[in-house]
Formats: structure tokens, sequence, C-alpha cells
């Protein structure tokens, strides 16, 4: 067993573990706990170097800390990466882990993310209970947020969900809880999905023709390309990064279109594993938590005559200082 720490500015923790029996290779970071006890899922990748995977640990941990803070959660950023090409116990390399999670005494709550499986979670809460969220399905808590992003930029313009067209990229996990939500008429485009009832399928060249474009798939929708040609006037979706660039954020917002920024609309996961740990419910804080923190930075963002994005990440900022 060899446990490293490393010293990096601007980073609280860096842990690098090996275990060689189980084949553990796990970098656990913490960026940042002046909020609260950092929040972060253990993300399980074939890494082809240890840089590459310490690098995605860092930038992942430093992105947690911005997304807590912005979601008004009194949690920081932490993020696990474990390298999967040298797991050879994998029940055990997760209980190990669990231990060091254990070692930390409650600065890190550690969750699932890409490549961690609900068993694998509860291997890790074999050696520790600061684990959350282990069998919450976080797309659901992620259409709510969403819906009630939607909702609140509608009624912002004395518009109601049931009167509206909705224009939907992606029927996938968070796209199908999504669709069920809104009680206005659905139009959707995926590749995948073609025969959905109560949706009307159309062309992907079709997407931003609609009044309200709901991107549930892919980032960078919005882009120098698509903001030449877009018809919506209003657009939000579960999807993360929105924009293709920063000044992507500008073109948006000299065009007025109307949006609520990515880390705001989707922020029902971590909000729901962050309350999943304090074993309340995720509902009230999804909707009229989240329409007062919604309303907050419009209105910030009217008042100022500033781009939303950059009054949300103000906002989160902000709490950081
Ligand atoms: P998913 O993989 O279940 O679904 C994505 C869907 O998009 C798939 O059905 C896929 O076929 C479709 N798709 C792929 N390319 C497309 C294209 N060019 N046009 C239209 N559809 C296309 O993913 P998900 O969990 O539903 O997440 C959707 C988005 O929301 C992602 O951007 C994700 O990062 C973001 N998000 C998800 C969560 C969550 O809890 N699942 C949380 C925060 C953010």
């Amino acid at each position: 067993m060899s446990h490293k720490e490393f010293i990096v500015d601007g980073y609280e923790r860096i842990i690098h573990v090996e275990h060689e029996e189980s084949g553990l290779d796990a970098f656990i970071v913490i960026h940042n706990t002046k909020l609260g006890p950092a929040i972060g899922g253990i993300r399980c990748h074939n890494y082809s170097t240890n840089s590459a995977q310490l690098d995605d640990a860092m930038r992942l941990s430093e992105g947690m800390t911005f997304k807590n803070a912005a979601a008004g959660l009194n949690h920081g950023g932490a993020k696990t990466t474990i390298n999967s090409l040298k797991i050879k116990d994998r029940a055990l390399a997760y209980q190990i882990l669990g231990q060091e999670v254990e070692a930390l005494k409650g600065s890190y709550i550690c969750a699932g993310d890409v490549g961690t499986t609900v068993e694998d979670l509860f291997k890790v809460k074999d050696a520790t209970d600061y684990v959350a969220g282990i069998s919450l399905d976080s797309s659901l808590p992620t259409a709510l947020g969403t819906h009630t992003s939607i909702k609140a930029l509608l009624k912002r313009d004395k518009l109601k969900t049931k009167d509206q067209i909705f224009t939907v990229q992606g029927l996938g996990k968070v796209g199908k809880h999504l669709i069920k939500m809104l009680d206005g008429k659905i139009e959707a485009y995926d590749p995948f999905v073609t025969d959905l009832e109560g949706v009307t399928h159309i062309e992907e060249n079709n997407l931003l023709n609609g009044e309200f474009f709901v991107p549930c798939a892919l980032g960078g929708s919005l882009n120098g390309f698509s903001l030449a040609s877009i018809k919506s006037k209003y657009v939000c979706g579960s999807a993360n990064n929105i924009f293709g660039s920063r000044k992507d954020i500008i073109t948006a917002h000299d065009m007025g279109i109307k949006y609520v920024p990515d880390f705001i609309a989707n922020c029902g996961g971590v909000v729901a594993v962050a309350l999943d740990f304090e074993k309340k419910d995720y509902k009230t804080a999804l909707t009229t938590g989240l329409t007062k923190r919604i309303n907050k930075i419009l209105d910030k963002a009217e008042s100022d005559n500033i781009p939303v994005q950059h009054a949300a990440e103000e906002l989160a900022n902000n709490r950081l200082k």
C-alpha cells in the first residue's frame, strides 16, 4: 500500500493511493472546503498516464467547487479518479478507497460518477459513511431542476409551459424524465430514439427553429454557427456547457436569447446527492429554492445589463470569496 500526498497551489489536498493486491490506483483531490465538506464523485476510467488521471481529478474537483457554490450548497468540491486499467480485485479496490475516504474524517463526501456502479459504492460504504446518493438515479432530480428552470424562465414573461411547444435535443435519461414533466407539446430529435409516444419526432436541422429549445444531449449547442441561424427565443435544458465559447455568451446576450445557465438548470443531481447525505428530500430545494435562485440571477443580469451566464458566475464566485 502506498499513500502519497502532494502540495499544489489552489488545492487543499491531493492524495495518491496505490494498493498492490486490489490494483487500486486512485487520486483523491479536495479542491476547496470553504463552504463546507467537499462533495464529488468517483470517476473510474481507463487513463493512459498517471498525469492524465491526476489532471482529470484536479480539473473536475475545481468544477465541483464552482458547481456546488452555484447550486447554493454549503459544500466544497472534490473528485476521485481511479484507473480502471489497473484494477485486479474491484470489490477490494473500492473498499480500500472507502478506508481512505474514512481517514479524511468527513472533509470529503464521495458519490457515484462515470464508471462507478451502485455495487462499487456499497463496497465504499463497507468502510465509511462518508458516501452519498448510492441508490439515487440522478437523472430524475436533474430533470426536476431543469423543469423548474424552464417554468421560471417562462413565468417572467407571464407564459405557461402548457401553452408552449418544446423542441428537445436528446431523449436519454434526463430528456425522457423531463418530457413527462412538461405539459406543453413536445417535438424532439434523438438519433437513437425515434418512436416515443406523445412526441413529434423531427429532423436534426429543425432543432433550432422552434420557440423553446431544450438541449439534453451534447454541450456546445449555442456556438458561432448555430447562433447565426437560431430562431428559438428561449433555451434551457440539462446539457452541460451549452456555449461553444465565451464569445458565444456575448452573442446570445446581444441577440436577446433568454436562458438559464447550464450549471444552474442541471444542478439537480448534485443537490439531490448532498441532501441524500443529510437524509433530506430534494423536492423543495429543486422547486421553490431553485426558482428563487434563478430569479435572483435573472434580476441581477437585467439590472446590470450583463449576460445571465456572467450573473450566475458572479453569484457562485461571491460565495467563494
Ligand atoms: P444520456 O446519455 O442518457 O442521453 C443523451 C441522449 O442524447 C441519448 O439518447 C443520445 O442518443 C442523444 N444524442 C446524442 N447525440 C445527439 C444529437 N446529436 N442530437 C440529439 N440527440 C443526441 O445522458 P443524460 O444523462 O440524459 O444527460 C443528458 C445531458 O445532461 C448531458 O449533457 C449530461 O452531461 C447532462 N447532465 C446530466 C445529468 C444526469 O444526472 N444524468 C446531470 C447533469 C447534467
